[in-house]
This record gives structure tokens, sequence and C-alpha cells, in this order.
């Protein structure tokens, strides 16, 4: 298992790149802690794979260096970098058998017949493929390929990291469930480091112990789910994860008083001399409607979804949305709203800005 170092780093495929925007991945500059399990979240095309490819070796960088523990890998072959990586298809030899298929990885590099038995059918056992085993591989179910090769990713105790690109996306839904539980199981037992590429946010909050996400080439953040619930450092982070998003809103911001559309909201802190892009984000589960004083808003409907409400509005023209606890009854002259304080954050040029105490 290895600490991760990202040195510098950025990629263009373009060999000869004339502006920021032919980088595929941007510069940057990241410890991944040895053992921890990562997500790489973020919208297609973003560039998660780009970075998971720099990182097993299948990819060259264009600038900057990796280290696995302070080595510098960025020349090594994937082999040498002693990494397992799963791929969002399945890679499966079909004319091989299921156990064949899983053991490869532990042959190749010379493991005992006895030790190669006993680590099959324990990976047979998590994937939930062990009466397949003797089945040739040719002929399964593309489900089923995708646990192969899952297993096989697994198989190895004594790799230096375990890379994962959408290994998901073939399987059905309640088997993901089931997988995503054993990969968790994995890591608790192993420790092994992990890094998940995903662009589904349940599967990253769910899987990582910090989730990584990306943006247009970039690392926005970096951070535990709480965190990115709590202060996203990019207005992206804040409608990327939750359902719904953060509400964004445009507003001038002076000491500690935002003014939207001409009406004042309170902040907990306070800021002097903001230039650029000033919007106020609100989680729509620190909004709350009231009759008495407030912003003022035009509901249009509310969605009952179990534990709460979702409460979709209308806010100086531009859609809001609030979560209000199942209990709350939500009459017609509930047309305004308040933010707490403490939850309001403050971007400019879509970075969040930290503020001094008020
Ligand atoms: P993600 O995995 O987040 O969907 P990728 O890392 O695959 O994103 O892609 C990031 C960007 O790089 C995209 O704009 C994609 O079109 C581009 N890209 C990916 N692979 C190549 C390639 N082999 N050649 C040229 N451009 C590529
Ligand atoms: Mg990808």
């Amino acid at each position: 298992m290895a600490k991760i170092t990202l040195d510098n780093l950025a990629h263009s495929y373009n060999p000869s790149p004339q502006s920021e925007d032919d980088f595929a991945l941007k510069e940057l500059n990241h410890v991944w802690a040895d053992g921890e399990a990562y997500a790489l979240l973020g919208s297609s095309g973003c560039g998660k794979s780009t970075l998971l490819n720099i990182i097993s070796g299948l990819l060259t960088p264009s600038q900057g260096r990796i280290l696995f523990d302070d080595v510098d890998v960025t020349q090594a072959s994937t082999a040498d970098r002693n990494i397992a990586q799963v791929f969002q298809f399945p890679v499966v030899y079909d004319t091989m058998t299921v156990r064949d298929n899983l053991a490869f990885p532990l042959k190749n590099r010379g493991a005992s017949a006895q030790y190669i038995a006993q680590r099959v059918q324990q990976i047979g056992a998590m994937i939930g493929m062990e009466a397949e085993l003797d089945k040739r591989a040719r002929g399964l179910t593309a489900d089923a390929k995708q646990k192969i090769s899952l297993g096989r990713g697994m198989v190895r105790e004594d790799v230096n990291a375990l890379l994962f690109d959408e290994p998901l996306t073939v399987i059905d839904p309640h088997m993901k469930w089931e997988l995503r539980t054993q990969l968790k199981s994995l890591h608790h037992e192993f420790g092994h480091t992990m890094i998940y590429v995903t662009h589904d946010q349940t599967e990253a909050l769910t899987f990582a112990d910090k989730v990584v996400v990306m943006y247009d080439g970039r690392v926005v953040q970096i951070g535990t789910p709480e965190e990115l619930f709590e202060k996203p450092q990019h207005t992206f982070v804040g409608y990327f994860i939750g359902s719904p998003g953060m509400n964004v809103i445009p507003a001038q911001v002076e000491n500690n008083i935002a003014t939207v559309h001409g009406a004042s909201v309170t902040l907990s802190q306070s800021y002097t001399s903001l230039n650029g892009k000033v919007e106020l984000g609100v989680r729509p589960e620190f909004v709350s409607l009231t009759d008495g004083e407030g912003l003022p808003v035009k509901v249009r409907r509310v969605e009952d979804v179990g534990r709460h409400k979702i409460v979709r509005a209308e806010l100086f023209g531009n859609d809001i949305n609030i979560v209000e606890s199942e209990g709350t009854s939500i009459s017609p002259d509930m047309n305004r709203i308040v933010f707490d304080p403490a939850k309001v954050n403050i971007y400019v040029n879509d970075w969040l800005k930290e503020g001094e105490a008020a």
C-alpha cells in the first residue's frame, strides 16, 4: 500500500497545447493518504479516467510527477507500480473458467497453489459466484463477467493501490449495492489505498472516506461527505452534491449584509470589498418557509418524498428549493423564506469566500 503524491501534474491529449482549455487535467498538487478509500466524483468528461490512468501508468502525463511513497513512478509501467485496476467494461479471458480468471493475477506473481485455491474460493464468495467457479467465462452475462473483473482486481492482497473506473455501470442495481458493500469491507479488512471513480454521488458518498470532486479538468474539493455538504468550496460541489443541490443566488454583499433584489439577509460572517461574481449559497435544508418576515417566494409545488418535503418555489424569478421536515404543514400564507445564517456560504467567481466573524 502506498501514499500517492501528485506533484504539479497536468495532462493535455493535444501534443502542443495552446491554452488551459487544451488540458483535460488542469495542474494539480495533492497527497493521497496511504490506506484511505477515495471516490473520484464528477460528471462525464471532467477528467476522472484521465487522472486514474495517470496514477495507474496507462497514461504518461504531459507535465509533473507521480510518487508512490516518495518514489518517482512517473515513467514506471503499470506492472511495476503494482496496481490493480478494474474498468467500466469487463476484461476477462473467455476461454478460461471463472476460477482460472480469478487465479490469474496470483499465478502471474508466483503464489503457491494452496494459497491460490483458498484465496480464489474467498473472492468467489465475495462476488457471489462460488457456484460458477468451474464455468467458462464465455457465455456468461455482462453482469457476471464484470463481477469476475472486480474479483480479479481484488484478488491480490499485496498491491500498492486498487483503482476502479466506474466498475458497477453494467451491474444491476441490487447487486451494485451488494458489491459496493463488499468493496467497503475489503477496504476495512486489508486497508488498501483505493480510488473509486464514479459520476454517482450516492455511490461516492457511501463508498469513500474522502470524496475528490472534479469539474472541468480540475479537482475542486477533497473532503469528507460532511465537509462537502457543509462547506462546498465551489458552487459546482454545492449543486452536484445533495438532492436537491445547494441554492445559488446572485447577491451583493457588504459587511454582514447580503442584498438580494433589494431585500437584505443578515449573515453570520462579515465580508469587505468583494469583486467579481458574488453569490450566496444555501442548501435547501437550511431554508425555511415562514408566514413572518423574510424574502418573498412563490411556491410552485410541494413534493412529498417520505422523510421530508421538497418545496419548489420561485425567488425573484429564479428557482429555489426548500426542504421541510415531514411533519411541517405548509399553508398558502407561508410565502416568505428565511435562511439559517450560520449555514449561508458566500461565493466569489464560484469559489467559497471565508469572511470574518461578524
Ligand atoms: P471522465 O472519465 O471524467 O468521463 P475523461 O478523463 O475520459 O473524463 O476525459 C476528459 C476529457 O479528455 C474529455 O474532454 C475527453 O473527451 C478527453 N479525452 C479523453 N481521452 C482522450 C483521448 N484518448 N484523446 C483525446 N481526448 C481525450
Ligand atoms: Mg471515464
